[in-house]
């Protein structure tokens, strides 16, 4: 008896890590196959969550943005599951319902109003009830008053209100939305106005979050930082990589005026080196030179996805050089390391027979150096000479693809039972149990480990943990992060 109202709602995809942390978030549960992902689309108004009956698809936690009479809040779907993997189940509620319980201000629970109520709802509406939270059911698939009473039903689950709803036409959004809305916090978000005051420069800025939040879309544009000290041959590689004939110059606007990127575009993938005149700006002085090496890596950092660390073959690696490559570590961006000047170094050599031989070793030295960077490729190039270039762009096109894949959390519940824990070398007291694993961003590829212990994670344990999903999974160039949500 509730009037069908049809919504149209404002709201977008956001990256997890970009959003105001003083919106609200609100989070979306519910076992497989309910409609959450057909919900979550509603409400933001995308079309990125994946929807449907394709067998064996699994989706991770997604962010989104969600605007009902101009109030905004963040939207995050907990769903993830491989829908047909019966086994899964229980620890797929227990992990979903751990997410909504940490970080939402309200739950929407979604139930299948079309079928009868299953376990699986059973025990989820029972994690959520007890945790005191606000908790709006959403019985879906509920396209006409007349089956809306069935909706009544579902009360047996334990919560006060019932909401009828279809996500797929609309029909009872907006009540569920009024209700919600009714215990959020207020948001201390800018009004549109206000944010367009501070960044009026910045135009179109929705397509790429929309990109970035999911990772599964055509790469179209890596954004390169050249990084390295003074005289490595950062300028002598940005010319052989744009060369004159097929750079475009391209000013972006919002950027101080100096700060011009060139971009190139090589098998429908466009490679945008970041302010290439900071790139070839030089230092009056040697210390200066060097300040200023520092500084831009920094700032080039900033404004990339992909660090091409620059290393002089003829000097090897220095603590100047060590000190960048910890920079770009720790920004989170892709490292590929280029070890220029390659042609001096063969031409000093006897035995020029055996390149590869001798790069092996070289090699090992720069690792030696750069130990924290060792998920990063290294190329052998000349600049100068336009030896290896090539190379550079495949590297970057490859660690660019690496850094926005995503592990379902089906893959990664497979991977933690296959993993022999006993292996890392951590104190007894210092081991944690991990019960579930899901990674929550790409860009650097982020994992959220949810254990018995609410403790940082030991160094060795990370470490070991890290080189055994960079075995399973890849991710070169890219650093891992982790975050730890123990049980209290
Ligand atoms: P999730 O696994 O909970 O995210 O569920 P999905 O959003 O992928 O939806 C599962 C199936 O239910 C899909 O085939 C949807 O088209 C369908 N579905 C979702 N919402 C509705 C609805 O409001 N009415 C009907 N009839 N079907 C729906
Ligand atoms: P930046 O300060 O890092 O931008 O370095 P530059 O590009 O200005 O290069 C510093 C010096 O190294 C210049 O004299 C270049 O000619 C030289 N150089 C650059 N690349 C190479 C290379 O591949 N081989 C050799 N032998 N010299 C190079």
């Amino acid at each position: 008896d509730r009037p069908a109202t049809q919504v149209e709602l404002g709201g977008s995809l956001i990256e997890e890590t970009q959003h105001p942390a003083s919106e609200p978030l609100i989070a979306i549960c519910g076992r497989p196959n309910v409609g959450k992902s057909t919900l979550f689309n509603r409400l933001t108004r995308t079309r990125r969550s994946i929807v449907g009956d394709e067998p064996g698809i699994t989706r991770d936690r997604i962010y989104g943005e969600v605007e009902w009479q101009g109030h905004k809040a963040r939207l995050v779907d907990t769903g993830g599951v491989i829908p047909d993997d019966e086994a899964l189940i229980p620890s797929e509620i227990f992990r979903q319902a751990q997410v909504a319980l940490d970080e939402a201000d309200a739950i929407v629970m979604v139930v299948d109003g079309r079928s009868e109520i299953t376990a699986p709802d059973v025990e989820m509406a029972r994690l959520l009830v007890r945790s005191g939270k606000p908790i709006f059911l959403a019985v879906n698939k509920m396209e006409s008053a007349a089956v809306a009473m069935e909706a009544d039903n579902f009360r047996t689950l334990g919560f006060k209100e019932v909401f009828p709803v279809s996500a797929e036409h609309g029909t009872g959004v907006g009540d569920l939305l009024d209700a919600v809305y009714g215990v959020l916090p207020a948001s201390e978000t800018p009004t549109d106005a206000e944010e367009e005051a501070t960044d009026d420069e910045v135009t179109n800025e929705d397509e790429p979050k929309l990109h970035r939040t999911h990772g599964e879309f055509d790469l179209h544009e890596t954004k390169i930082a050249i990084i390295g000290r003074p005289n490595v041959g950062k300028s002598t590689l940005l010319n052989a990589l744009t060369g004159t004939k097929r750079a475009i110059v391209s000013p972006i606007a919002g950027t101080t005026r100096d700060a011009v990127d060139e971009v190139v575009s090589r098998g429908g993938h466009d490679f945008r080196f970041v302010d290439t005149a900071g790139i070839r700006r030089k230092g009056k002085t040697t210390a200066m030179a060097e300040k200023l090496s520092v500084i831009m890596a920094r700032k080039h950092l900033e404004a990339s996805d992909v660090a091409l660390l620059v290393i002089d073959a003829t000097e090897g690696v220095t603590a100047l050089d060590a000190n960048i490559g910890g920079y770009a570590h720790e920004s989170g961006r892709s490292v590929v390391i280029v070890v220029n000047k390659w042609d001096a170094v063969t031409s000093n050599r006897e035995d020029k027979t055996t390149p590869g031989a001798n790069q092996k070793v070289y090699a090992e030295q720069v690792r030696e150096h750069l130990k924290y960077l060792d998920y990063a490729p290294l190329v052998f190039i000349s600049a100068q000479k336009s030896m290896n270039v090539p190379a550079v762009f495949r590297e970057v096109a490859r660690v660019a693809k690496e850094r926005r894949k995503r592990v379902t959390t089906g893959e990664m519940n497979r991977f933690l039972k296959r993993v022999d824990f006993q292996r890392a070398s951590v104190p007894m007291s210092r081991r944690v149990k991990i019960y579930f694993m899901t990674q929550a961003a790409v860009a650097p590829p982020t994992f959220v480990l949810f254990t018995d212990k609410d403790v940082k994670l030991h160094f060795s344990f990370e470490r070991f943990l890290e080189n055994q999903i960079r075995e399973s999974f890849g991710f070169v160039g890219t650093p891992i992060w982790f975050k730890t949500k123990g049980r209290n």
